[in-house]
């Protein structure tokens, strides 16, 4: 990954594909029903609050007044045209906004002052970077090729999805990175540990290998034993007990760093913020002394600098302007794609069922599972299973009970009987639910047949 603080879009084309495979960037936006989209990130891994401002503005002069912020912890603007997104970029190289460019590299997002934190990722994420933007000739990867660095902590990604996943472990020898091909942390298979000064050449020999493989080779493409042969010498074998791993600690909330200095994190409504609702908000928390923002997971926002007092007041701010501040928030358990509007594959205007889910069924919504809202079945914002998965149809709405959005519906119900579908899916867990169970635990019990009968009652 290489970045530059004035994006070139000297070869700006977009990519009307709309393939999964695409890689939105400022210098190739991808179409979707709402006009183009353009997802980045920063270089530097923070942003400063009148930065974060400077890019809303934009969103709202070149797109359509909206800025996201993926599960990855992605920015993305919408609604652009071929001809405003040289705006775009201009305004975002005037705020001084460096853009990562080239293979993503992620780290935490609070990289370096995790109060649980092994070792700071960011020196080894900087030097793989200019390893790999160093080769000459460059490597010709798959667009969507992801390596994780990740020194751990308590919001560390191993529910992220990587290719390849560098995970800091403590060894009688000291600290040494964990090497493990594809899927998250639990499913993804482990194949080296590398100290700290053969995990960059290692890393390259990995990387060769998928460039070696095709342009669309990904991690789980790999095969595990040929891995290990090519790092031998290098590397260790993975030890077992270095792959219990606990759930990260939710974004939103107070909590402390490693200097003990506190940080409020708060959570966009389904992803999104509008832009005047951002400004204000990012106004008011650098007046009280924010001075950096990190992007998170799980569409959320770090504010660091603010002392506990005035973190207190902009977080009573943020839930003021309609952000999730806790991590009790229903719409935390709701996952939402772009939905009709924005994207033009999409047959459920996604954000106002969400809406509609927390009003009809906060029963489903205590947090023990994630509920998943899917414009068509390609599932975009879940790739993995859930729980509960809507998937707009053509005639309405079909419900998945444990599956992907591209699995074999379980039940229907027609637009107008969305509303009702979900009283009753929320009936069923009231009325089911023993003393002390969760919606997960109660619906499991019920079995698919049950959730799916409830729904079609409506
Ligand atoms: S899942 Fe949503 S965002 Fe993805 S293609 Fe379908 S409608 Fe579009």
């Amino acid at each position: 990954m290489t970045s530059c603080a004035t994006p070139r879009l000297d070869a700006a084309a977009p990519d009307h594909s709309m393939r999964r495979g695409a890689c939105p960037s400022l210098a190739k936006p991808m179409q979707t029903g709402d006009g183009l989209l353009v997802r980045l990130r920063p270089a530097t891994g923070s942003l400063t609050p009148a930065e974060l401002q400077a890019l809303a503005v934009a969103a709202e002069r070149f797109g359509n007044g909206i800025l996201e912020v993926t599960a990855r912890g992605n920015l993305q603007v919408r609604g652009l045209t071929a001809a405003n997104v040289a705006g775009l970029a201009l305004a975002i190289g005037k705020a001084g906004i460096a853009v990562a460019e080239g293979v993503a590299i992620e780290t935490p997002p609070l990289a370096g002052v995790d109060i649980d934190e092994i070792i700071d990722p960011r020196p080894f994420a900087l030097a793989l970077r200019e390893a790999i933007a160093a080769l000459d000739p460059p490597l010709k990867l798959a667009p969507k090729l992801s390596i994780i660095v990740d020194g751990g902590g308590r919001f560390h990604l191993d529910d992220i999805v990587a290719d390849l996943r560098l995970k800091a472990v403590n060894t009688d020898d000291g600290v040494a990175w964990l090497l493990s091909l594809g899927g998250t942390a639990r499913a993804a298979r482990p194949v080296a540990l590398l100290d700290q000064r053969e995990a960059v050449p290692g890393l390259l020999a990995v990387v060769r290998r998928l460039a070696a493989m095709g342009d669309t080779a990904r991690g789980r493409d790999l095969d595990a034993e040929v891995v290990k042969d090519e790092l031998a010498g290098r590397a260790r074998p993975p030890a077992t007990s270095t792959l219990a791993m606990e759930s990260a600690v939710p974004v939103a909330g107070l909590h402390t760093l490693a200097d003990g200095a506190t940080v409020l994190g708060v959570g966009l409504a389904f992803a999104q913020a509008d832009a005047a609702s951002l400004t204000a908000f990012l106004r008011n928390a650098e007046e009280l002394g924010a001075a950096e923002i990190r992007l998170a997971p799980g569409h959320g926002l770090f504010l660091l600098g603010l002392d506990r007092d005035a973190a207190a007041i902009v977080q009573r701010l943020a839930f003021s302007l309609g952000f999730r501040i806790a991590p009790d928030d229903p719409r935390n358990h709701i996952a939402t794609c772009a939905g009709t509007g924005a994207c033009a594959s999409a047959l459920m205007e996604t954000k106002a069922v969400a809406r509609l889910m927390v009003e009809a069924a906060p029963e489903l919504l205590d947090g023990s599972l994630t509920v998943h809202l899917s414009g068509c079945p390609k599932g975009c914002a879940r790739p993995s299973s859930s729980e509960l998965t809507l998937v707009g149809a053509p005639s309405g709405y079909a419900l998945v009970v444990n599956g992907t959005a591209s699995v074999a519906p379980s039940a229907y119900t027609d637009a107008n009987g969305i509303r009702s579908a979900f009283a009753h899916l929320g009936a069923l867990v009231r009325e089911n639910k023993d003393a002390g169970e969760s919606a997960r635990s109660c619906l499991t019990r019920l079995g698919a047949a049950r959730i799916a009968a409830a729904f079609e009652q409506g």
